[in-house]
């Protein structure tokens, strides 16, 4: 079997297809994929400051180099990497370490939040008491990147998800009767303009994990894959597992399932009832629905009784 472009030899056969590329075809491929979501889009403009959400994966430092290309062949655009320090040992001590050598050589500035200076704990210590990292640990994730984002100035947050997490989001909110949570979901998320919130971008969007994966592992950017030891405790972790044999079955499942997504998203963000209302937490200003936002509700009712 050669590339099918170039005749070369491959070095990956495409998802759902028999198309196979060399080294060089597959770049082309990938990065006119998310140059073009970009442009379609509109995800990033002249004069814009995007942020990228980093966590030395991946997905988020591939990002991190595609928008940092895009941005080469355009005036005004500012890049900054913003990462999250949950404070999980063996796993995202060493994710940083690769980030911020990736920083270093790609000359993109880095912040790094962590948890433990945020709020009080690392996520080590507060696993041990409470059995659902996962739902913690997403609230004061989104909490830090939104506030670090307006702290440093962003137009925009960028993040790594792919068309998989993509699909997994969307699942997951038909599974709990999510509507309201998926009118914000799509390439550029959110439904109003509000600008105590920061929208979210993302460029990868019809990329799925296995060409994310291939593309960072050829250019280099990762030598080893590794994961969250409390990733398979998640809603999400379960979807993930049901998807991934379903698309084993049947390919092309999740491609369908954004696909199809899409084409309801304009009438979800039109839906007047899903609009809502943004308040600005009683305790913190960050945007919430309540009073009191999430995050401080888990400091109070968790954190600091640890
Ligand atoms: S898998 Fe759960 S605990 Fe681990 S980083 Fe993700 S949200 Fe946090
Ligand atoms: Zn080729
Ligand atoms: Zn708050």
């Amino acid at each position: 079997m050669v590339c099918k472009k170039c005749l070369e030899n491959p070095a990956i056969t495409l998802p759902n297809s028999n198309i196979s590329l060399c080294k060089s075809c597959f770049f082309k491929y990938f990065e006119r994929k998310v140059f073009k979501t970009i442009k379609d889009y509109k995800l990033i403009e002249q004069g814009e400051h995007i942020g990228v959400a980093c966590s030395g994966g991946k997905d988020s430092t591939s990002v991190l180099y595609l928008i940092k290309k895009f941005s080469e062949k355009r005036k005004n655009i500012t890049i900054t990497a913003l990462a999250v320090d949950e404070g999980i040992k063996g796993y995202r001590d060493t994710s940083l370490e690769s980030l911020k050598k990736f920083c270093d050589k790609e000359k993109i500035p880095l912040h790094i939040l962590s948890y433990k200076e945020s709020f009080g704990k690392d996520l080590d210590s507060i696993v041990k008491k409470f059995p659902r990292p996962c739902s913690i640990c997403g609230v004061f994730r989104r909490y830090l990147l939104n506030k670090g984002s307006k702290n440093l100035g962003f137009t925009k947050l960028a993040t790594g998800h792919n068309l998989d997490d993509e699909a997994q989001s969307i699942m997951m909110n038909q599974f709990r009767s999510n509507m309201k949570v998926s009118a914000r979901l799509g390439p550029i998320t959110g439904i109003v303009k509000n600008k105590n919130f920061i929208p979210r971008i993302k460029p990868l969007y019809f990329l799925m994990e296995k060409e994310v994966a291939a593309y960072a592992f050829l250019k280099g950017f990762i030598d080893k894959y590794s994961e969250c030891p409390h990733t398979n405790t998640s809603y999400r972790g379960n979807v993930r597992d049901f998807l991934y044999d379903f698309e084993a079955k049947f390919p092309g499942t999740k491609h369908n399932i954004v696909l199809s997504f899409l084409e309801i998203l304009p009438l979800l963000k039109k839906n007047q009832e899903y609009k809502g209302s943004l308040n600005e937490c009683e305790a913190c200003g960050e945007p919430c629905s309540q009073k009191i936002c999430q995050a401080c509700t888990y400091v109070e009712t968790v954190v600091k009784k640890i």
